[in-house]
């Protein structure tokens, strides 16, 4: 399930195409905010709202794109002096890609397609849309010819393509809300009005602007693991199985350490690794995808520390990355610099060992040795 730094990333990548950073100060009127032209439903079960119609988000101009928990607010102005969203809920396998204007749904895994033009204001809309099929060919000619060169040439054509994909075009593409996985969870409501969107929130605390007494607070309010209170969506905003591990492995705590038995040391070294971990992948993720698109938004990134790194080295302390299944994922964390040394009981592997449950990671070398003999 895409987390904070992943839906960061994706809010990211929608201002710089929807609402340009310089769009109130352009000198020249290009960067203006898109205007959401159409959408295009493909899966009949997408949207959960009845109303307003989904019609009422036609030609309306995007006005801010942000986060709500894990979800990527739309902001399309006002209606009837209420403010008019459209809430993209992704789930677990829901994700966003950027197409070529007007381009069809993805087959098989498409949900919806929503189509931007470029904002322009009152008579320049004619020009605007003529223009803009004109540079629609343009675009996509020098795009492939980019393309090819950015292969041998590399940066220069990258930055000539960008530039003209974030300037005159801001705005004109198709965003794909697509969900690869049998089990449609994914989710777009509309919603009218800051308190009909208060209802999509969890009420989970902002984990990046939380001070260290209302977080200690929060984890002490209720006796769960740490591991299950970082990842309630109702006490911590945006985080998830994939940089709870990593938070987790950052602060030195075993994911299943009760909350109300953590010391004042511990929740303020608990916080500061939730902050730092989640703003170095959040800024990660943003600098490496610049003005592309990020098309690999996933939960198993190669520089994670522990999460989707059973059994190979712990980055620290070099020994092996341990799990606790459960029924669709894992946890994941590292025995000696979590939990000084001590494994925690695995489900899976407790049945297999038939509650012969090695306590230690030399026990749980010994009985590997033993098991090859
Ligand atoms: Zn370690």
């Amino acid at each position: 399930m895409p987390e904070l730094p992943d839906v960061e990333l994706y809010v990211d990548a929608l201002r710089r195409r929807l609402v340009p950073r310089d769009a109130t100060d352009a000198i020249d009127g290009d960067a203006r905010p898109a205007v959401l032209e159409r959408v295009r439903l493909a899966s009949p079960f997408l949207l959960r709202t009845v109303t307003p119609p989904l019609s009422v988000t036609h030609g309306r101009t995007v006005t801010c794109v942000r986060r709500l928990g894990k979800r990527v607010v739309i902001g399309l102005g006002q209606l009837d002096d209420a403010p008019l969203y459209l809430v993209i809920h992704l789930m677990i396998a829901g994700r966003l890609q950027w197409k070529k204007k007007d381009a069809p749904v993805p087959g098989r895994i498409g949900l919806a397609m929503f189509d931007f033009a470029t904002g322009s204001a009152g008579s320049a809309d004619v020009s605007a849309k003529s223009a803009g099929s004109a540079a629609d060919v343009s675009t996509q000619s020098a795009g492939s010819a980019a393309d090819v060169s950015t292969q041998s040439a590399g940066s220069a054509a990258d930055v000539s393509t960008q530039s003209a994909g974030s300037a005159a075009d801001v705005g004109r593409g198709s965003l794909a809300f697509t969900e690869a996985s049998k089990k449609k969870r994914a989710k777009l409501h509309v919603v009218h009005g800051d308190e009909a969107l208060d209802e999509h929130d969890p009420g989970g605390a902002e984990p990046l602007s939380i001070d260290v007494p209302s977080f200690a607070a929060l984890l002490r309010a209720e006796n769960h693991t740490i591991k299950r209170t970082l990842t309630d969506p109702r006490v911590l905003s945006g985080i998830g199985n994939a940089y709870s591990d990593e938070i987790l492995f950052a602060a030195k705590l075993p994911p299943h350490r009760w909350t109300t038995k953590l010391t004042d040391t511990e929740v303020a070294r608990l916080h500061a690794a939730m902050q730092s971990t989640l703003v170095a992948w959040r800024d990660r993720l943003i600098a490496e995808t610049g003005d592309e698109w990020p098309d690999k938004v996933t939960a198993f990134r190669p520089e994670m520390a522990v999460h989707g790194k059973y059994g190979q080295p712990c980055p620290v302390c070099t020994s092996p990355v341990q799990r606790i299944a459960y029924a669709d994922h894992e946890t994941n964390y590292c025995a000696t610099c979590q939990n000084e040394g001590q494994l925690l009981a695995d489900r899976g592997l407790s049945r297999l060992l038939k509650g012969d449950w090695p306590k230690t990671l030399d026990q749980l070398e010994e009985l590997k040795r033993e098991r090859r003999r």
